[in-house]
């Protein structure tokens, strides 16, 4: 991919840094302060800055858009989608999947793909399995909108935390997980108040900006923190989950590389590596190197 003129001009002037591909700029301190002239530069700062990194090339999707878009998409393709139907269990026959119960009936299938995010450890225990995932709780919070104001994502490396601005003027600020296992899809305080310190932290002049809404979503979190594409180990299941918090970006190249999988029964070459008998013999995808710890990816 040809990179954008102002990356062109970060290699001429030889900033440009690149880990896994990825092109990156680093910014010493008054690099930062040009392009981000409203964090805290005071000598009482929190979190004093000496520098950042930058990635210019990024951007933001507006997720319930791209979901629609996902649904007319499939719609578009003959897919049926049924919705307010929670899947409660599995039609078999002998030692094959053949379908799955619904709340609103029995759903025959030749094959059956388990793509539920914060549900896949609850769903594959309906067929007999215990996944190497644990549901952890990620919360993201909106303001009250603003002019415009931040122009990219901002994130911070003393406290997990994000910070970007909608096209409705909202500032969209997020934080860690909550730290323990849960299904609630409520927040619980402590991150609340993690997250409103960072934002305070970083850019001052927000303190008096008052939240509209915040909400709370189910993440399988995976050992190694990389995801799980493929079979179950047996017929007529797959599975995609184990997205941890990045399931987002990775859904259009990772559907493809699933609907490969399934339709092929094999695996597509960009996932093969990503499967589930790697943890049987401890084999992980350390892409972090944090370690088998769920809660830390
Ligand atoms: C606050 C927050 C911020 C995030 N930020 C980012 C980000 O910046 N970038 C990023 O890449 N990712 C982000 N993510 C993660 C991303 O949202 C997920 O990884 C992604 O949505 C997973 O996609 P999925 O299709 O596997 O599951 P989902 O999008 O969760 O879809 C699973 C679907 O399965 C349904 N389901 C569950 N159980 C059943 C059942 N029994 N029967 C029938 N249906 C069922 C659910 O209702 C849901 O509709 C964030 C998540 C949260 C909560």
């Amino acid at each position: 991919m040809p990179l954008p003129a102002q990356m062109d001009a970060a290699r001429r002037r030889g900033n440009v840094m690149r880990a896994n591909g990825i092109d990156a700029e680093l910014f010493d301190r008054a690099g930062v302060m040009r392009r981000i002239p409203y964090l805290d530069y005071s000598q009482n700062a929190r979190f004093p800055i000496h520098g950042a990194i930058y990635q210019g090339r990024t951007g933001t999707a507006r997720h319930d858009a791209v979901a629609w878009g996902y649904a007319r998409g499939a719609d578009r393709h003959c897919v049926d989608l049924i919705q307010q139907c929670e899947v409660v269990g599995y039609i078999w026959d002998k030692d094959r999947i053949v379908g799955v119960e619904t709340t609103r009936g029995p759903i025959r299938a030749k094959k059956v793909a388990l793509a539920v995010a914060g549900h896949t450890g609850h769903l594959a225990a309906k067929a007999g399995l215990r996944l190497p995932v644990e549901t952890h709780v990620l919360q993201a919070f909106v303001t009250e909108p603003l002019k415009p104001l931040v122009d990219s994502v901002i994130s911070f490396g003393a406290a997990q935390f994000y910070i970007s601005q909608s096209d409705k003027g909202g500032l969209v600020l997020g934080g860690d997980l909550d730290g323990f296992n849960s299904y609630t899809q409520r927040g619980g305080l402590p991150i609340v108040e993690q997250t409103l310190h960072s934002t305070k932290a970083l850019m001052p002049s927000l303190s008096r900006l008052r939240l509209l809404r915040h909400w709370a979503g189910v993440m399988d979190m995976s050992m190694d923190g990389s995801p799980i594409i493929g079979k179950m180990p047996f017929e007529g299941l797959w599975l995609k989950g184990g997205w941890c918090y990045g399931g987002f970006k990775a859904t259009p190249a990772s559907s493809y590389c699933f609907a490969w999988t399934i339709a092929k029964d094999e695996p597509h070459p960009d996932n093969s590596e990503f499967k589930l008998e790697g943890f049987e013999r401890g084999y992980q995808i350390d892409e972090k190197g944090v370690g088998p710890q769920p809660n830390a990816h």
